[in-house]
């Protein structure tokens, strides 16, 4: 079992939010409960969000997402858990479902009240004519990124798939995660709980080394390249 965080998609291009001089460290994150009730700043989210999009759609998979779309491909590896939204993972060649995707996507948008997917470039389209996102054609509901913003619920049929995922393998690597963002971050002391080899493969220090089996401070393309040629 993989599971992956912004560190595996640094070596893409797209930026670790929370990282010393990453996003958040310059511009609070708009809450769930903030985005429902402010047009504002749902006006805001989606500027933020089309300010990415060139970061986003210029970036691809890497030597780390292309080394478990081929152990997924060649059953040596079940699935990806993964705490990124960029869908690299599943550009890499991964199944859409063996990516499980705790803090959502978004590359699409979905209806807060119906769940229709909405794809962004005629939200786009809409927000630049209008100066406002459009709402839900299916039903009327407000339209959000496919994400989990901070103060929304975790998505429950992920958690539980990433459960027993978790429960099921006998080695679980981490790649590009600092491990510190719960309940994602619980995933791993799962595993080592229920017997399985943990591995952490990340640039810094983790709060969970102490309890891995192996623990690598190094890049994640160059650490899987060298796996995948010793294999
Ligand atoms: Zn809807």
């Amino acid at each position: 079992m993989f599971f992956t965080g912004a560190g595996i998609s640094t070596e893409s291009g797209i930026p670790d939010f929370r990282s010393p001089g990453g996003i958040w460290t310059k511009m609070a994150p708009i809450d769930f409960d903030d985005f429902v009730r402010s047009p504002e700043l749902r006006r805001e989210a989606w500027r933020r969000r089309f300010a990415m999009e060139e970061t986003f759609a210029a970036a691809k998979p890497n030597d780390g997402h292309k080394a478990i779309a081929t152990l997924i491909a060649n059953g040596k590896a079940g699935a990806v858990i993964t705490q990124n939204i960029d869908n690299l993972h599943q550009d890499s060649g991964v199944p859409a479902d063996r990516v499980i995707e705790l803090h959502g996507n978004t590359r699409h948008a979905k209806c807060l009240d119906c769940g229709a997917r909405h794809e962004l470039a005629p939200i786009r389209a809409h927000f630049e004519a209008h100066g406002e996102p459009p709402d839900c054609k299916e039903c009327g509901g407000l339209l959000k990124t496919a994400t989990i913003s901070f103060g929304q619920a975790m998505p429950e049929v992920e958690m539980a798939r990433a459960q027993d995922a978790t429960l099921s393998c006998d080695l679980f690597v981490v790649l590009g995660s600092s491990l510190v963002v719960y309940p994602a971050a619980g995933f791993p002391r799962v595993a080592k709980r229920n017997g399985a080899r943990l591995v952490v493969v990340n640039r810094e220090a983790t709060e969970q080394d102490e309890i891995a089996d192996l623990v690598i401070h190094a890049g994640i393309g160059d650490t899987m390249r060298a796996a995948m040629a010793a294999l």
